[in-house]
């Protein structure tokens, strides 16, 4: 019924009517004659309007934005639906179907190497594919992450640090979003991110919220989960592709989020936990061997607030240990 579905195309429709589409784009033909694919899911409402992708499990260990999805794409009702919802539960079908961060074949972190490449590895193959079939087409995206199997992360929205027009929008999305921070994604230190590519190459809006982890499961999933889904549709209301919502506001900070690494391995003891302000110098975390002696100390860097940890036990040389950050306002 609309151009969209000329647009984007998918290789195998598992169901289909009048609104809705359900299938697959496959992007290599395993040993096995399985393939590589990317589930996808195509929600037509009854007017046109705003094309908005939602995605999740770029990282195969983040499951709540994941779950969010599921229940957005079977709630929503197309007659109260303006524009279209393009939905992949599982961008990386293969690392979530493993409970793994990184795909399995080659090893890579599909949020390290967008955009991608026809011409290489398996997960570069994916990012360039997602891009070309999918990302395009789309008016604005909500990327989901979260601290997955090995991190604790408040809930956090990150957004495009910049002036120009599309990285305001991504700011407006992460505010509406109304998560207890928003995080100008600046000085990052990694480079690949998708969202940043895809400003750079198509001008499209995002915004990547990171939301629960394995740590926060046992009492906290469903809660998180109902995060995903408020924000998914607050962001659609603020796009005008749902009827204006009201929900209490959050009383939201915003931050620039910085990766504390440990320098030793051993059992890590967290002195300062989620939300706790930290002035400069004061004691984060403390790492001791297994004799019981203190190897580590990490003093705080500045004054900021702790978004994060490692959640296990034991920590390695070079883990990711605290997500501390800098407040902006
Ligand atoms: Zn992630």
């Amino acid at each position: 019924m609309s151009n969209l579905k000329d647009k984007i195309k998918l290789d195998e429709i598992v169901y289909s009517d009048h609104f809705r589409t359900d299938g697959f784009i496959n992007f290599g033909v395993k040993p096995d004659l399985s393939n590589f694919r990317i589930p996808v899911s195509i929600i037509e409402g009854i007017k046109p309007g705003p094309i908005l992708l939602i995605d999740a499990c770029t990282h195969g260990d983040e499951y709540e934005g994941t779950e969010a999805i599921i229940k957005l794409i079977n709630t929503i009702k197309p007659n109260e639906l303006t524009g279209t919802i393009v939905a992949v539960p599982a961008l990386n079908f293969e690392a979530f179907a493993n409970i793994s961060r990184s795909s399995i074949t080659d090893e890579q972190n599909l949020n390290r190497i967008f955009p991608g490449d026809s011409t290489k590895y398996i997960t570069l193959r994916l990012a360039d594919i997602y891009l070309k079939r999918i990302v395009k087409f789309v008016d604005a995206v909500i990327t989901f992450h979260g601290g997955g199997d090995v991190l604790h992360l408040e809930p956090i929205v990150g957004y495009l640090p910049g002036g120009d027009e599309v990285s305001k929008k991504s700011f407006e999305m992460a505010k509406i979003f109304n998560a207890k921070y928003t995080w100008r994604m600046q000085n990052l230190p990694f480079e690949g991110v998708s969202a940043i590519a895809y400003r750079d190459m198509y001008n499209i809006p995002c915004i990547l919220p990171e939301i629960g982890s394995h740590c926060d499961r046992l009492n906290s999933r469903e809660k998180n989960v109902g995060l995903c889904y408020d924000g998914i549709m607050n962001v659609m209301s603020y796009l005008e592709m749902i009827e204006e919502r009201t929900q209490e506001k959050v009383d939201s900070m915003d931050v620039e989020l910085h990766y504390i690494h440990a320098n030793n391995g051993g059992i890590q003891r967290l002195l300062k936990k989620e939300n706790d302000i930290v002035e400069e110098g004061e004691i984060l975390g403390e790492i001791i061997d297994v004799f019981g002696n203190k190897i580590e100390e990490l003093k705080a860097p500045y004054r900021g607030v702790v978004i994060g940890f490692w959640s296990i036990s034991v920590i390695r040389p070079g883990d990711w240990w605290y997500l501390f950050a800098k407040i902006l306002d």
